[in-house]
């Protein structure tokens, strides 16, 4: 069912328009496709040591923020970067894309559409007034991105064409992989024109923008090591998804990265020892977090302190109901209050959580 359209004014970060949280202004950065390269990711660590907390936060959309950012200069150092290409449209830059497509698996090989959507959005001076939640995915047919709450996404049927998703629902339409961008980028400003105050597709009442339900099956997600069709990828999972300035340094030696929605990086190039040389990253994290206290106002708790990590157990630990970077992925609910949390709704004293997750 649609949601009521919102209306209040579209808060969503960016680096000209930092959200105030407790712990100083926060600054998104968008990452078309998650994509970086080594250079960008050193001069993401610079910004993070020179302006911010010292760490690369990522997020669910595969971008990254900087938090406490309380010294200035941030904008001239990621301009300098080629992470600024638009100051206009620098908060409707979300697009998802299969991160290990064209390496291993997947019908078609998206590479280089995020980036060629990218140009497109920032040469159309309408779309600069997308509303800040609105994103773009290219799935390359393995089912990952297409189920991560894209507001409009082409998803491959094979290697040159694919099927248009509005909202997560499948509308039937085919669209050639050599039209999947423009596609998009239509969609976008035909949602412009009727969203009155919607901030999503999904918030339509409009039947035309519904497709038909998709059942989503779980996904290859990307994580440790990974065989490619020649060669190995890894995928490197800092805990929280809080990579330190050094740790982003030391991912910048394999070259070019990847960040995906599920707060890992992808090394499409790697050597086998890659994770003994990193010290970090490799192993299988299925808890995570949002930022909780002392970072949000909000916050109930510390949770990333109270976070409980098992083999196996995949939960996300929130400070309030907001639930902020939940992963879209069937997980274990744990909402704060105050003396416990909340699990899937049950309550459970702090000191008993171990025994009940
Ligand atoms: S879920 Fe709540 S406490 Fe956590 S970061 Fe979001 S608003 Fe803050």
């Amino acid at each position: 069912m649609p949601t009521p359209a919102r209306v209040r004014a579209d808060a969503c970060p960016g680096v000209f328009a930092p959200h105030d949280a407790a712990d100083g202004p926060l600054a998104r950065v968008r990452l078309p496709g998650g994509a970086v390269s080594a250079a960008q990711l050193r001069a993401l660590a610079e910004c993070a040591e020179a302006c911010g907390d010292g760490d690369l936060h990522l997020t669910s959309r595969g971008n990254v923020q900087l938090r406490g950012v309380t010294r200035p200069g941030l904008a001239a150092r990621l301009t300098d970067a080629g992470l600024l290409p638009s100051p206009s449209h620098e908060r409707v830059r979300n697009v998802l894309a299969s991160p290990l497509s064209g390496l291993r698996g997947g019908l078609a090989d998206v590479r280089g559409l995020a980036a060629a959507l990218d140009v497109r959005l920032c040469a159309t001076p309408e779309l600069a007034s997308l509303p800040g939640r609105f994103l773009f995915a290219f799935d390359d047919g393995r089912g990952d991105v297409a189920g991560e709450g894209a507001d409009v996404c082409w998803r491959a049927l094979d290697a040159d064409e694919g099927t248009l998703l509005l909202a997560g629902g499948d509308t039937g339409r085919l669209v050639a992989r050599a039209d999947a961008v423009a596609t998009l980028a239509e969609v976008a400003l035909e949602f412009l024109r009727v969203r009155g105050s919607a901030w999503r597709v999904a918030e339509l009442d409009d039947p035309a923008w519904r497709g038909a339900p998709v059942r989503w099956l779980p996904a290859e997600i990307p994580a440790g090591l990974i065989e490619r069709d020649s060669g190995l990828a890894a995928a490197v999972k800092p805990r929280f998804g809080q990579l330190s300035a050094v740790e982003a340094r030391a991912l910048a030696e394999y070259g070019p990265a990847l960040v995906t929605p599920w707060k890992s990086v992808v090394l499409p190039d790697v050597p086998a020892d890659v994770f003994a040389r990193l010290g970090f990253g490799g192993a299988e994290l299925g808890t995570s977090a949002c930022i909780g206290r002392p970072g949000c106002a909000k916050s109930r708790a510390d949770v990333r302190a109270d976070a409980v990590f098992r083999p196996g157990l995949r939960a996300h630990f929130s400070g309030c109901e907001r639930r902020c970077g939940k992963p879209s992925q069937s997980h274990v609910d744990v909402v704060a209050e105050a003396g416990g949390y909340r699990i899937d709704g049950r309550w459970v004293p702090l000191d008993e959580m171990e025994g009940n997750l």
